[in-house]
């Protein structure tokens, strides 16, 4: 099994990282994993799920202890997210702990914290963030969602499409336009409740993957909201978009990680099974050759998402690292799955087996969070900025 091969991972050498992996794995086995198929047909899990996360002190694992985290660092996140992903538990986990949680602790206000970070903490509030609209997905400056300033309200008007966690989170951030006529600096972050008058959500997308996060619209019609919802600065938004999105892109790395070595151990366990000519399928040099060739394009893209984890749980990650290493571990995922569903043969194209599955939910890697082609822009621009500077643009 690749899972079998002792090369250590530096961010989770330590003693508290294996006991963490332990009990995640535990718990995923036995309060995910047997359900998930059941979840899949609902379109999203249950609540009570998270709470049970919540209780085990497996969501937002880096707030602050006054806050009701464990103040670890990112490291411990980034197993428990690399561990559901193993074992096929495709939700929406991140965008909760990782992606909209570190918004609030790093730009809200005090009672902003005491009252959406404690509860994230718990389980008892979900999160989501909108930024993505029908019209508007990589070119987010351009978004047309506005929030208009009524003196002691905003006013916000618009729409908000692929939102995960749009049906069960209980608030949304969502990027406005406050400042209309200044493309760059005119976004701000909003927070807008569930039942907020207004604010409605559309039926969760069939999607060919990630079936069990609840992936939806949000329709804003005149919604009003307090000044106080606003996340930090006016007009700062797209910045802090900016900002956050290298610990996104981590993500998304570590997840494509863990789907990967999942599936590699589920097609190494399979071959052994799976006979033919009298012999298994493991026993044909192509398929050992095939899987050395996964497991090592695996040990490649895991290296490098390590240095990404690490770097990230000191707040010392590059925008352009993280950059890189969404853009080629989604790749990888993509390329490794494709080869491990090849040996499963027609199973392989059936759902209920979790190659299927992992193949549906590795094609949006290549997608969300930033295309393949916008983090290519962000790579680039960065090589050729001396060049530009110098007067060739
Ligand atoms: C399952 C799922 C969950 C999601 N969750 C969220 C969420 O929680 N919140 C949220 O705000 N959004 C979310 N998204 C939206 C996601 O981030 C967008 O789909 C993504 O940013 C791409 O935007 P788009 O779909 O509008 O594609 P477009 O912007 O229309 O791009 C289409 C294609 O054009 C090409 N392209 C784009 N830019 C360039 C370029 N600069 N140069 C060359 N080619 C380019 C790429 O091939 C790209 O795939 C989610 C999407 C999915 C599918």
């Amino acid at each position: 099994m690749y899972s079998n091969i002792e090369i250590p991972r530096t961010p989770y050498a330590s003693e508290e990282h294996q006991m963490l992996k332990k009990s995640v794995d535990d718990f995923f086995l036995k309060e995910a994993v047997p359900h998930y198929e059941q979840w899949e047909k609902e379109k999203r899990v249950p609540r009570e799920f998270w709470l049970k996360m919540g209780e085990q002190g497996f969501l937002c694992m880096d707030v602050p202890e006054e806050y009701g985290g464990a103040g670890l660092d990112f490291t411990y996140s980034a197993l428990v997210m690399e561990r559901a992903r193993y074992h096929g538990i495709d939700f929406g986990l991140g965008v909760h702990s990782d992606i909209v949680c570190p918004y609030i602790v790093n730009y809200g206000t005090e009672a902003q914290k005491q009252k959406y970070v404690t509860r994230m903490v718990t389980g008892e509030y979900i999160a989501s963030i909108g930024m993505t609209e029908p019209s508007v997905g990589s070119d987010l400056k351009a978004l047309k969602t506005t929030a208009k300033d009524m003196g002691d309200h905003y006013l916000i008007n618009g729409s908000k499409t692929f939102i995960t966690n749009g049906e069960i989170a209980h608030f949304v951030i969502c990027a406005c336009r406050t400042n209309v006529g200044t493309p760059d600096e005119g976004i701000s972050l909003i927070f807008i409740d569930k039942g907020t008058s207004g604010f409605s959500v559309g039926k969760p997308f069939d999607k060919i993957g990630l079936k069990a996060q609840d992936t939806c619209e949000l329709f804003f019609e005149d919604v009003k909201v307090p000044k106080s919802n606003l996340l930090g600065k006016e007009g700062m938004g797209f910045k802090y978009m900016m900002t956050e999105l290298a610990r996104e892109r981590a993500c998304m790395a570590v997840e494509a990680v863990g789907s990967v070595a999942g599936i590699l151990d589920k097609t190494i366990q399979y071959v052994t099974e799976r006979k033919m000519f009298n012999k298994t399928l493991a026993d044909f040099q192509n398929t050992q050759f095939k899987l050395a060739d996964c497991a090592a394009e695996l040990q490649i893209y895991q290296n490098y998402t390590d240095t990404c984890i690490k770097l990230q749980a000191e707040h010392k990650l590059h925008p352009v690292q993280a950059s890189m290493a969404k853009l080629k571990a989604s790749e990888m995922q993509g390329k490794v799955i494709d080869e491990c569903l090849q040996l499963f043969g027609g199973y392989g194209f059936i759902w209920e087996y979790p190659v299927a599955k992992a193949y549906g939910s590795a094609r949006v890697s290549r997608i969300y969070a930033g295309a393949s082609e916008v983090m290519k822009l962000i790579i680039s621009r960065a090589l050729f900025r001396e060049y530009y500077k110098k007067g060739k643009s």
